[in-house]
């Protein structure tokens, strides 16, 4: 007589978290000069934000910002 026990007993708790920066896109942006390849072009729209995910459902988001991309060289300027 006897009996096993399991190496996993008792209750096993676990999450599934993540960290990261999200970036969305928003859309075309203004006509501009580029202050870095002095082009002027079409940038595009961004919008970004820190976000902490958990078991992939999103809980919390900060440090938001808003920002356009230049479509040649990618330097970003605040919107
Ligand atoms: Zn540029």
């Amino acid at each position: 007589m006897g009996f096993a026990q399991s190496p996993y007993g008792g209750v096993v708790l676990f999450f599934i978290f993540g960290l990261g920066t999200k970036q969305k896109y928003l859309g075309a942006g203004d006509v501009r000069a580029c202050p870095r390849c002095h082009d002027t072009t079409q940038w595009t729209r961004m919008r970004q934000f820190k976000q902490f995910t958990l078991f992939f459902v999103p809980v919390a988001r900060w440090k938001r910002q808003q920002f356009e991309v230049c479509g040649i060289c990618g330097t970003t300027v605040a919107a």
